[in-house]
């Protein structure tokens, strides 16, 4: 991150010739303003969209030489080792953007680079008549590619790509067989996490190497040990999220999650705003109340209608360009209150993805379930696009998740089971790191089920069995309509507000009941 507030540009669509460049036109669900790009290089050239923050200029978006171009959208969080490892940074290496540092990397390492960088980005580069297509390790800013004879076209969002298929009116795209094909979208893929895909531009073949792999081993460590490394590397991840000189803004849940990266930026950043949302059936607003009365910050509450809430699941779908309705129900009380936090464009950190890691969700002491679980959701997460920045970016705001820093995630996945459920408390090396900074019944707290905190499970349930779905068929239901808003948001490209949830939920309901008859 420079020393900017917003990173110089939140998404892209960009397409590699080998040579009478275009600049591709894109619809994305990112709020901002559009930027073209036009690079003409030695051997192919560039046309792109950035889209960005309207108050942020998107130079420091890209970076070229004679033969090399990059496109990055989002930000890197480790710049000082960088510039160490380039040689002297100089004073003016806060001025440099992520682009032009990774173009450095790329000179000294090649595509190697990019298993160095720990940062929430995607990159395309043109170099040669080659195109390297980029995720950070979680591939938390997702990417697709859709590549055709003499053509490369990339995008942080697959609803851009869907126009590029019909070009000479039969469908076209080469298959990348170590990717993911979306739903719906033939030729499209995404780029897989923690990967760089690397594409020859004439014959469309790619091959992609791996630049980061959750560990699968597991560390011993003493209690204060442990809990002394959990400190330092999240203070470290909040400390890389925060923009000197800003106040970050928080969605504080109240939990030890989010409190906890509340408490570190206001460490960080001198103060903090914080925002908590609930709705008409339940909120957890003097739990967060507490903390944000705690820390001083300035708090903001939002109380959501419960139908509204349910109301917004297009928005959710359209947004992460997700099929999993359990993601779907995790992340719409976020985009709800993303979608309610009108105003400038702001820095907004969050609490979300710790449960994973740390197997939150388990709640009894059998250790070997604790790992299974971690086991099975860190070789799962790759295309959930449960840490997409678009949620917030619909709104023009840019979202940031510490748990899932890079380093962050290596520690925490890899201590051994019994620090994490410990005394009989779930997640306990994260409580003790946090124990000085927050208060007690915060700390003490036990975790709510997801969402139980805005109840959003049950309403989406019960909206189904409303719609007269049996009991037995609502998990098979809520997939459906996920389903059915995927292919009418991000294939067919229907605004989310032309889609009402509730149409959506009864033409499944007799869908199904017509099935059972
Ligand atoms: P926490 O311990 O902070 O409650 P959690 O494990 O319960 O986190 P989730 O409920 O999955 O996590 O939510 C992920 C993150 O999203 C939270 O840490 C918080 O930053 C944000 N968030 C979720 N719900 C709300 C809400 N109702 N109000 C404000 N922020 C929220
Ligand atoms: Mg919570």
């Amino acid at each position: 991150m420079a020393s900017q507030d917003l990173p110089a540009a939140f998404g892209f669509l960009a397409s590699a010739r080998p040579s009478g460049g275009r600049i591709p036109h894109a619809a994305f669900a990112t709020r901002g303003s559009h930027t073209g790009v036009d690079l003409r290089l030695r051997a192919q050239t560039l046309g792109a969209t950035l889209v960005h923050a309207p108050s942020t200029p998107p130079d420091s978006a890209q970076a070229r030489d004679g033969d090399t171009a990059v496109l990055l959208a989002g930000e890197i969080y480790n710049r000082d080792d960088l510039f160490s490892v380039l040689g002297a940074p100089g004073p003016e290496s806060g001025q440099l953007g992520d682009a032009q540092l990774v173009l450095g990397l790329l000179r000294r390492y090649g595509l190697h680079a990019f298993r160095l960088l720990n940062g929430r980005f995607a990159a395309a580069v043109c170099t040669g008549r080659r195109i390297l297509l980029a995720t950070d390790h979680a591939g938390s800013v997702p990417l697709y590619v859709c590549a055709g004879p003499g053509e490369v076209t990339a995008s942080t969002e697959a609803k851009t790509l869907a126009g590029t298929l019909s070009g000479q009116g039969s469908p076209r795209g080469f298959p990348f067989a170590d990717a993911r094909r979306v739903r719906g979208l033939p030729g499209v893929y995404q780029v897989p996490a923690g990967a760089v895909m690397d594409i020859d531009l004439d014959s469309g073949t790619a091959e992609t190497h791996r630049t980061w792999a959750p560990p699968l081993a597991r560390r011993i460590m003493d209690e204060d040990d442990a809990v002394a490394a959990v400190r330092a590397a999240l203070d470290r991840a909040v400390g890389a999220r925060v923009a000197p000189g800003g106040t970050p803004l928080v969605v504080l849940s109240g939990g030890i999650d989010s409190s906890g990266v509340a408490a570190l930026a206001h460490r960080a950043a001198g103060s903090v705003d914080s925002l908590s949302m609930g709705t008409d059936v339940s909120d957890e607003f003097a739990e967060a109340r507490a903390v944000a009365d705690h820390l001083g910050s300035r708090h903001r509450e939002i109380t959501v209608p419960t139908a509204d809430l349910l109301g917004q699941l297009p928005y959710a779908v359209w947004a992460s360009e997700s099929e999993d309705p359990h993601i779907i129900e995790y992340l719409l009380p976020l985009v709800a209150l993303y979608r309610a936090l009108d105003g400038p464009a702001r820095r907004v950190l969050t609490g979300y993805g710790a449960d994973i890691p740390l197997a939150g969700m388990h709640r009894e002491d059998r250790l070997s379930n604790l790992d299974t679980a971690v086991a099975y959701d860190m070789a799962t997460y790759d295309g959930l696009n449960e840490m997409s920045p678009v949620l917030s970016a619909v709104s023009g705001h840019w979202s940031t998740h510490p748990y899932w820093d890079r380093d962050v995630l290596d520690l925490l996945v890899s201590l051994e089971a019994g620090l994490k459920r410990r005394y009989g408390r779930d997640k306990w090396v994260l409580r003790a790191a946090m124990a000085e900074l927050l208060p007690e019944q915060t700390v003490k707290r036990p975790k709510l089920g997801v969402h139980e905190g805005s109840g959003t499970t049950s309403s989406f349930s019960l909206l189904l069995l409303e719609e007269g779905v049996p009991e037995r068929s609502v998990d098979v239901a809520k997939q459906q309509v996920v389903r059915e808003l995927f292919d009418r948001t991000v294939v067919g490209g229907e605004a989310p507000e032309d889609v009402s949830t509730d149409e959506v939920v009864r033409s499944v309901a007799d869908r199904l009941e017509r099935g059972a008859a």
